[in-house]
């Protein structure tokens, strides 16, 4: 324990009992919500015997989600990593290709890049986005990039930049319009990892529908889910069917013949869990309201607090507040650890944010960028329970 903790943790403990009284039980860090409406469609398509890859569910949650973002098209599939695999694939990454991800990520932005063959080149975040970084990104490619006959190339490794995925971290949107013009200026196609952003937007519109893709995860714990689940969003048509034909074996369509003309992958959404995304899709508006409320109701509790600060939506972002964030503000992994303790302890689940992914042992000789930024946001960020039914506690 260091000199500083006392009083660091008597802040947030009086935060969170602010905020969410004293725990009966552990508060998890974020609980799904279901009720009739979720009971219903599930029962109507148990019924109806079409629970895997047949059925009407996956068109209307594909259209509710297209609907609900304004991507011209979504396609649904089985999680979130399958999403952006796909979707990297389709934007045109190939084996020993890099992609440029951010360093502080879940570990399935790095694993889709590698599932593609490719590798991941780690960039810097932004301490107020939380997300990569554009400002750092473009120092990083003037330094690194070279011009090739197929787009830039890494100049250290010989290997071709084919894809930048900027990821918005806990439903804070990247400042995307500095991203994208940087991105375009190296004619480099931008896919974004938005699992966590369903219901945000930047500048008005909903993240997803800057790049060329954009996926999404419906997990338990994301702000809407399937059970697992996940979704492509693109506007441009022939990505689109191209995503749905690669994600359902690429099957020419027939009444009869099983004829299929790549190899391809079985990743659609069964049915039964796209039922219940159509369900969850409804209370979406419901759930973006109270996590809001919890939300504020978390930065005015901690408003002042000497040592440590809320994380608000950053500048241009409206944010679906997915996971709830404090900031240390001396990024210390000691102090932090000290406090997650403290607070688990006392029956609020809070953790930390994901280990740097250049320190995972299969991502360790990845190219990277210089990561100050995203080393201090390691040590000093803080999820507390985010579950929409907290707003409701007075
Ligand atoms: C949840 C998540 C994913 C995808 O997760 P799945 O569990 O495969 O649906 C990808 N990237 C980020 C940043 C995530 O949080």
């Amino acid at each position: 324990m260091t000199a500083q903790t006392p009083p660091l943790r008597s802040a947030l403990l009086q935060g969170l009992q602010k905020v969410l009284g004293t725990p009966a039980t552990l508060i998890p860090l974020h609980e799904p919500e279901f009720s009739e409406a979720e009971n219903a469609v599930l029962q109507d398509c148990l019924a109806s015997t079409f629970v895997s890859s047949v059925g009407k569910y996956v068109d209307q949650f594909e259209a509710m989600l297209a609907d609900y973002t304004g991507a011209k098209h979504a396609v649904a599939v089985v999680n979130g990593t399958a999403a952006l695999q796909i979707a990297l694939t389709l934007a045109g990454v190939q084996r020993d290709d890099e992609v440029l991800i951010p360093a502080l990520s879940f570990v399935a932005t790095a694993n889709a890049v590698a599932h593609c063959g490719a590798i991941p080149h780690f960039v810097d975040s932004n301490i107020r986005t939380l997300g990569l970084d554009p400002e750092a990104l473009a120092a990083h490619l003037a330094k690194v990039a070279r011009t090739g006959t197929q787009g830039p190339v890494n100049r250290l490794t010989g290997r071709r930049l084919a894809a930048i995925v900027p990821m918005h971290t806990f439903g804070h949107t990247v400042d995307l319009a500095p991203l994208m013009e940087v991105a375009g200026r190296y004619g480099v196609p931008v896919v974004e990892d938005a699992a966590e952003a369903l219901g945000s937007t930047y500048k008005g519109r909903h993240a997803g529908t800057f790049g060329l893709l954009a996926t999404l995860s419906f997990n338990g714990n994301k702000i809407i889910t399937t059970g697992g689940g996940g979704a492509i969003l693109t506007n441009d048509e022939v990505l689109a069917r191209r995503a749905k034909h690669l994600t359902t074996t690429a099957k020419r369509p027939h009444r009869w013949e099983f004829f299929h003309d790549a190899v391809a992958w079985n990743y659609r959404l069964p049915n039964l869990n796209a039922a219940l995304g159509c369900a969850q899709m409804t209370r979406l508006t419901s759930l973006l309201e109270r996590k809001r409320e919890l939300a504020s109701r978390y930065q005015r509790a901690l408003d002042g607090c000497p040592g440590i600060s809320f994380v608000p939506e950053p500048e241009h972002c409206r944010s679906n507040y997915w996971l709830n964030t404090v900031m240390l503000s001396q990024p210390d992994s000691c102090v932090r650890d000290e406090l997650l303790g403290a607070a688990n302890d006392a029956g609020y689940q809070c953790r930390p944010v994901w280990t740097l992914l250049h320190k995972l042992p299969m991502f360790a000789d990845c190219p990277r960028a210089e990561l100050p930024v995203a080393l201090d946001l390691e040590a000093s960020l803080i999820n507390l329970p985010s579950s929409p039914k907290l707003a409701s506690i007075p």
